[in-house]
């Protein structure tokens, strides 16, 4: 079965995140995150002194950094907003206008917060990301510093954003950290674990739940569920434009060709189960841009396929798993270490959605994800919008489960030019003898 794309949780919990957001995360004593503690915004009058400071001084300070420092735009454009006086920047080794580093503090205090020394998280560590210290852990979550940076120097950065800080005395930016979000013992994540790991003999089972009822009852699985999905739920306006394809059209060769007609660009009438319906439930696959649209249908060099335009006749409301993670920013954002969570959820089912099968006949794939479309058919949304995999790794796909939502213009002939084969070896494969899939 696939495994989602970024790990798994831990067994052997010592941590945990709580569900609800509003509880504060129990953390042990001495990591780097303890607390829910807020450190007051900098004074802009002591702002003001380290920046007359460094106005007296001619050599280089670790105690100020210049906004070249930074890839990451919010602490890019942070710097640039504050910048006093010029000269030699310690980190990048720039000549620019610099920023007093504490600065940063109220955004870095934040963040950190995701992070717990690795000795403190279950099974001392990350099945998935090696244990670093903290610096080199948010560069590489979060990219954070800008290639010009000497990395040795980078080292003194944390120290001097919180020297003389009082709430973080003690800290020691050397112990090697692993993300929170990623250990906790309660996180989302792993509520999902039956999905991610389910048994394809008993997937069947779980088409047979009713999502539809148990929606409204507090502590059923489809309820914990939806609760978790609610986070991710988008409106999309009206008039919004959508790209739908076909392999089909009228003629018979590219010298006898004509679209097929719009009252053809639908969903399939018949309603064959699908990847988000089961048999008989009306689903309406499109796509944000053409090319998604007929990388969709998975055509060879040289085919022939209709396309046509979708616009969507009024607001809707769906699941967006396509976008959670642009959204975040890891130094404003309430219960980081909950987002964080979250979005790996959506991110994995969206992978799970997304992931294409031979021949569209994988029935452990299947029946996952057409339950999750009943849920999301029982939290009354009229769509999923996930990421393509046959048109990685931006393309985007809006399912929709009301087809009369949109109106269809503008149909016309495409053939394929070019396509992309990559492949591998893999081992046969069979289930074990009287199992049914
Ligand atoms: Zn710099």
């Amino acid at each position: 079965m696939a495994l989602p794309s970024d790990g798994q949780p831990w067994n052997n919990p010592k941590v945990r995140v709580g569900d609800n957001p509003g509880v504060a995360p129990q953390l042990p004593q001495g990591c780097l995150c303890a607390g829910t503690y807020r450190i007051p915004a900098m004074p802009n009058i002591i702002l003001k002194w380290l920046n007359d400071l460094g106005t007296m001084s001619t050599r280089s300070s670790e105690d100020f950094c210049c906004d070249e420092c930074f890839d990451h735009a919010w602490l890019r454009a942070l710097a640039r907003e504050n910048k006093g006086h010029t000269g030699r920047c310690f980190y990048c080794g720039n000549r620019a206008a610099l920023t007093a580093v504490p600065l940063f503090r109220n955004g870095l205090d934040n963040l950190l917060k995701d992070y717990i020394p690795a000795f403190a998280a279950n099974g001392d560590g990350d099945p998935y990301l090696p244990s670093v210290p903290v610096i080199e852990a948010i560069q590489r979550d979060w990219k954070l510093f800008s290639t010009r940076c000497s990395p040795e120097r980078l080292q003194r950065f944390l120290p001097a954003v919180f020297k003389g800080d009082p709430e973080s005395h003690g800290r020691d930016f050397g112990v090697p950290v692993v993300p929170f979000h990623r250990n906790a013992m309660s996180t989302a994540f792993d509520r999902w674990r039956e999905f991610w790991f389910i048994d394809p003999k008993d997937s069947s089972d779980w088409l047979g739940q009713d999502a539809a009822t148990d929606i409204d009852v507090v502590g059923t699985y489809v309820n914990q569920k939806a609760q978790h999905l609610r986070y991710f739920v988008r409106s999309l306006p009206a008039r919004q434009r959508l790209w739908r394809a076909r392999s089909e059209y009228v003629g018979s060769s590219d010298w006898d060709c004509e679209p097929l007609p719009l009252s053809q660009m639908g969903h399939n009438p018949q309603c064959p189960a699908s990847r988000l319906n089961l048999e008989g439930d009306a689903v309406l696959y499109s796509a944000e841009s053409e090319k998604t649209a007929v990388a969709e249908i998975r055509p060879g060099k040289g085919f022939i396929c209709t396309t046509c335009e979708l616009t969507t006749t009024r607001a809707l409301e769906i699941l967006d798993l396509a976008s959670p993670l642009t959204e975040i920013n890891p130094f404003t954002t309430e219960h980081l270490s909950w987002q964080l969570d979250l979005q790996r959820v959506a991110r994995n089912i969206s992978a799970h959605i997304a992931k294409p099968t031979s021949r569209g006949e994988d029935p452990g794939v299947y029946n996952k994800v057409q339950y999750l479309a009943m849920i999301v058919r029982a939290m009354k949304l009229d769509g999923v919008r996930f990421s393509s995999s046959l048109d990685a790794p931006n393309g985007v796909n809006v399912a929709l489960f009301d087809p009369t939502v949109v109106e269809y213009s503008n149909a016309r002939i495409v053939v394929v030019t070019s396509t992309e084969i990559a492949y591998e070896s893999i081992q046969p494969q069979r289930l074990a003898p009287g199992s049914k899939p």
